[in-house]
């Protein structure tokens, strides 16, 4: 085993300590202040504020210590505060804080681009770009490809999650709580079938792919589209893992149409699933892929990544931003990328999911409303229907969510139907820890029945 076994990482100790009742008086406060100051659209999962983190472990304004089941979103995969990023932060905010890129650049945004380049899928010439934020990322995306081919349709995927801003919101799925309210939504985007295994019965992932290639062809004109743009393994969505062939075969069709194939990794990526990236998975080489999230240790930073002749067929100026590929974001990368490599990350999501799997089918064989287990790496789901049905389990799903939460487990669902339990553990999380999350979501199962 290459995960973790200390017992204090970061000046964490690794264990789970409750010492009130979740929130406790200090979060609540907090909470109370939050409510008068923050926008209420703003929602939280679980109102414990949070004073100092790392391994496994969130440490509480009460000093509560919470086992951490989901990396603030498949954000922090090498752990909070890590040493490796903290010491570049540090070093770089003393240095200079911004300058613009656009304006003055710095070998820090260079670096980052070679690293990019370097480990996405293909040996091809490969030029990135660095923005602010994943949704961000998907919008340049779509702006390269539209640059490059001179058509206008973006095809989505059904459950697909791109984000939040207006034409992002336009290619994700789900209408609450993203879109709703919040049209109209940017034209020309087109939403076709993806593989679900789970949902499709008999039929095969190349067979999804033709409806989905058909629907193109006779909805859309293949001449007419822009870019696909899919997540190999859908986040939001619900860890949907497409069956083998689905993704290459929609692959292939981008290739055979002069089509720009996207791959959205922005929650799949860095090592996540167990490879760099998870496209990788199925071998299918994307033309530009997109990041975030695990990218930079917390830092907000995002990517474009793809073949030079996309990339660099934007006019100069066309693309940037303010803060984009801001110095400290990328000291935070290159540390991130730094401690990945040094500490095989791959191999211990690997070793996170040969914990999680066999521990999760005994749970399923006293606890039938896991109807499904899937996911790859640290990036794992259940799926919860009602026993014997394929009827979404929501309520069921809403209240182990809440057991868990009060347990000092930060756990987060996900799904169009909402009855998808879902597990992002930093790779920094101690076997321990990991055995101990379970073994409370195997409690909530029972005091939920
Ligand atoms: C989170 C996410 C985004 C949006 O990223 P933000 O940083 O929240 O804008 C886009 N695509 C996928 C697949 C994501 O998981």
């Amino acid at each position: 085993m290459t995960i973790a076994a200390e017992r204090m990482i970061n000046g964490v100790n690794q264990e789970r300590k409750l010492v009130t009742n979740l929130p406790g008086p200090h979060s609540l406060a907090l909470l109370a202040r939050k409510e008068n100051a923050v926008s209420s659209g703003v929602g939280i999962g679980l109102p414990v504020f949070i004073t100092k983190a790392g391994g496994g472990i969130l440490v509480d304004a009460d000093g509560n210590s919470l086992i951490d089941m989901g990396s603030g979103i498949a954000v922090t995969t090498v752990g909070n505060a890590n040493p490796e990023v903290a010491s570049r932060v540090v070093e770089q905010v003393a240095n200079f804080t911004h300058t613009c890129f656009m304006v003055t650049p710095y070998a820090g945004y260079v670096e980052v681009c070679e690293a990019l380049n370097e480990l996405t899928p293909g040996d091809h010439d490969k030029r990135s770009a660095l923005f602010n934020s994943g949704a961000e990322a998907v919008e340049n995306a779509v702006k390269i490809a539209r640059a490059f081919t001179g058509r206008q349709a973006v095809v989505v995927v059904e459950h697909g999650y791109h984000g939040r801003t207006n034409l992002t919101m336009g290619m994700t799925a789900k209408n609450m709580p993203y879109k709703h309210s919040f049209g109209p939504f940017a034209p020309e985007i087109y939403r076709v079938p993806v593989s679900y295994p789970f949902h499709d019965g008999p039929h095969t992932g190349t067979e999804v792919a033709d409806w989905a290639i058909s629907r193109m062809e006779k909805e859309v004109g293949a001449e007419n589209i822009a870019a696909i743009v899919v997540e190999p393994i859908l986040g939001e969505g619900g860890f949907i893992v497409p069956a083998p062939g689905y993704f290459k075969a929609v692959a292939d069709f981008a290739q055979a149409n002069g089509i720009v194939f996207v791959a959205d990794e922005i929650q799949s990526g860095f090592a996540r699933t167990g490879d760099w990236f998870a496209s990788e998975f199925e071998g299918v080489v994307p033309d530009l892929i997109t990041t975030a999230k695990g990218i930079a240790g917390g830092m907000p930073l995002a990517a474009v990544t793809g073949r030079a002749e996309i990339m660099d067929s934007v006019h100069a100026g066309g693309l940037g931003g303010t803060y984009g590929g801001n110095p400290v974001a990328c000291a935070a990368a290159l540390g991130s990328i730094a401690w990945m490599k040094e500490n095989n990350a791959r191999q211990i999501a690997k070793d996170i999911e040969a914990i999680m799997l066999p521990r999760l089918a005994d749970m399923q064989i006293n606890h039938p409303t896991i109807g499904d287990i899937r996911g790859r790496g640290a990036m794992i789901a259940i799926e919860l229907v009602k026993p014997g049905t394929m009827e979404p389990d929501a309520a069921r799903t809403a209240a182990l969510n809440k057991y868990c939460h009060q347990h000092g487990v930060v756990t987060l669902t996900a799904g169009t139907y909402g009855n998808v339990f879902r597990f992002l553990p930093p790779l920094t999380m101690p076997v321990a820890l990991l055995e101990e999350a379970l073994g409370i979501l195997e409690a909530a199962f029972e005091a939920t029945a």
